[in-house]
């Protein structure tokens, strides 16, 4: 195996009272490892405690945005220990079956999505690209979406016969029938779809996207910094009280009954699919999932 990753995998930098913070495995599509996932943890935790910062702008390098979890690269890291900082449970490595998958789903994926919702500054999405399963989630857990032209979306796990990503917001993010639609044919959506069904703010052509991402997040960082706070978690508040929460509870027993029936029918919690045979069964899709 070649050395997958140079360099940081997560870059950070603030241009006036934005930070941006990005995903440096362009080579990849930014699929998400737990170094990443660890390395973006540290990037927020600065950001929030820079007083300069205002908002926050999550990017990925290169031509997308991310192809999702790390299922197929020389850097995917299943094994890897790492301390728990999202949730309290031992740690995943050494535990057989479920043990050891629920205890690191947990942590590295919804945990760590519902960590990073609760950043009390406001974050943006830029997205270009593939955001794909996994990479929705990372865009779905910033507060405002802002999509180039060029940008896709899909959650294609259903091939693997799980019923989507960890984080399952699709629901609330789509609306119930459009999230049953793009999760029973895993096809992928364009960005003027996603806006028309409420999932972005704003579409821009691709020369645009960070010009317009950085004009809207200085408009925010221009409001009182502890009332954007406030005004965050209320609506957060809301739509957990819209049953987004409990509703994500609930479906994650369904996502590891589904990895533990892939296991046990196929010894494979993925269901024999890796990023290969997914991106093939999207036809040219960026390859991505779990
Ligand atoms: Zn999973």
């Amino acid at each position: 195996m070649t050395v997958p990753d140079e360099g940081d995998v997560v870059t950070y930098e603030v241009r006036g009272v934005v930070a941006f913070v990005t995903l440096d495995r362009p080579a990849f599509r930014n699929a998400q490892n737990s170094v990443m996932t660890y390395a973006l943890d540290a990037a927020f935790e600065r950001a929030v405690e820079d007083e300069q910062v205002k908002v926050i702008v999550l990017a990925g390098n290169g031509k997308h945005f991310s192809a999702g979890h790390d299922i197929g690269t020389p850097g995917r890291d299943h094994h890897v220990h790492y301390g728990n900082k999202a949730v309290m449970w031992w740690d995943h490595v050494d535990k057989p079956g479920g043990d050891g998958r629920y205890a690191r789903e947990m942590e590295v994926y919804l945990g760590m999505c519902r960590r990073w919702r609760e950043i009390p500054k406001p974050t943006i999405a830029m997205v270009q690209g593939a955001c794909i399963a996994g990479g929705l989630m990372l865009a779905w857990v910033c507060d405002l979406i802002v999509a180039s032209e060029d940008a896709f979306f899909s959650d294609p796990v259903v091939r693997m016969g799980i019923p989507g990503v960890e984080y399952f917001a699709h629901p609330w993010m789509l609306g119930p029938r459009f999230a049953k639609e793009i999760l029973f044919t895993g096809d992928r959506f364009t960005a003027q779809r996603a806006y028309e069904v409420g999932m972005v703010n704003r579409v821009v052509p691709r020369a645009d996207l960070e010009a317009e991402t950085v004009a809207l997040a200085e408009r925010i960082a221009a409001m009182p910094q502890f009332g954007l706070a406030l005004t965050k978690k209320a609506v957060n508040q809301c739509e957990d009280q819209m049953g987004m929460r409990n509703g994500m509870d609930s479906v994650f027993g369904l996502h590891h009954f589904a990895h533990a029936h892939n296991a046990e029918t196929d010894d494979d919690p993925l269901g024999g699919m890796d990023a290969k045979s997914m991106a093939a069964g999207a036809h040219k899709s960026a390859a991505g999932g779990e």
